[in-house]
């Protein structure tokens, strides 16, 4: 069965952005006759106790999803076989440098910002000997041939990125972020990938990784983040913004998912609305396309944005 998804990564509570992105990935994937996965990112960050919340807060907003949660830890035989399927072609080669020589290769004239310039990549055996004999664990990088490519984005339309030799096993030996999620998505039928707008860039790297190892490339919808009042990406210091937070400033669920359907145009002030009723009105083409602002409690004099409590308080 074809499917979509959310990954969230276990390393501390949902916060209302995420909850929105969720929703949306199950409307998204429900509103298409698809299953909805979830599958947990625990690959590091993991905090005790922050998984088991994140799932109660999924379902008692309501999401409902498909089979057994799916975690990564528990998948390191699929990323260590398709690591070595690109070995074998001759796609990989090992990178010594640290985060800082990387950092002040790219600051170079001809660096492209963020990708990784290639210094490890034609190593003479002298050269990369010695680097052996330095100690340092070495991280495996995709042998890239292409320097860009294209995904089809339903929110953003076709998006051209950046490929460079991302990272496929990190020094430390877990596999790379990139490779499970690609790995992970062709494993479990996954055609329509929905997650935030901050992983649009990546999004690129990891279509190129699919087609060299032979893996359907998904749809992705990028979806506009939640962001604080000073446009910074929302985050747990911004106030109450989990569901227990605004559990605890009297808010039920159902007000939260009030909140998340009015500030995707899916419903209007004060309104309840069911899960059910939010995918009889879910329109791709009318969700907007700007950031969602935030404001914390206690409510800011100011009146843009828009605050959980606040609308919660004038129903
Ligand atoms: N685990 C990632 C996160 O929580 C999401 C990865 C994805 O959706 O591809 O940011």
């Amino acid at each position: 069965m074809n499917a979509g998804r959310f990954a969230p990564s276990p390393s501390g509570d949902l916060h209302i952005g995420n909850l929105r992105t969720a929703v949306l990935a199950w409307l998204f994937s429900r509103s298409t006759g698809r299953g909805f996965l979830l599958r947990v990112e625990d690959l590091d960050r993991a905090r005790t106790g922050a998984e088991a919340r994140q799932l109660a807060d999924l379902a008692a907003l309501g999401l409902d999803w498909d089979g057994p949660v799916v975690h990564q830890s528990a998948r390191l035989d699929l990323y260590a076989e398709a690591i070595d399927r690109l070995t074998a072609a001759g796609r990989t080669y090992e990178c010594f440098c640290t985060r800082r020589e990387i950092q002040q290769a790219t600051e170079a004239p001809h660096g492209i910002p963020g990708a990784y310039p290639g210094t490890c990549r034609s190593l003479t055996a002298d050269e990369r000997a010695e680097r052996q004999r330095s100690g340092r664990a070495p991280a495996l990088r995709l042998r890239s041939d292409v320097t860009e490519f294209t995904v089809r984005d339903l929110l953003c339309g076709d998006f051209t990125g950046p490929v460079d030799d991302l990272v496929l096993r990190r020094g430390d030996g877990a596999p790379a972020y990139n490779l499970a999620v690609v790995v992970d998505d062709a494993a479990q039928g996954v055609d329509q990938v929905v997650r935030g707008d901050d992983l649009l860039a990546s999004s690129p790297r990891q279509g190129y990784l699919a087609t060299l190892l032979g893996l359907p490339v998904p749809t992705y919808a990028h979806v506009p983040l939640a962001l604080n009042e000073q446009g910074q990406r929302l985050a747990k210091r911004d106030g109450a913004v989990t569901l227990a937070d605004l559990a605890a400033l009297g808010h039920s669920p159902s007000d939260v998912l009030a909140t998340i359907a009015r500030s995707l145009g899916l419903a209007g002030p004060g309104e309840m609305v069911m899960l059910a009723e939010l995918l009889a009105r879910f329109a791709p083409a009318r969700l907007p396309r700007e950031p969602w602002v935030v404001r914390p409690e206690p409510i800011m004099a100011e009146p843009q944005g828009i605050s959980p409590g606040e609308q919660l308080r004038h129903r």
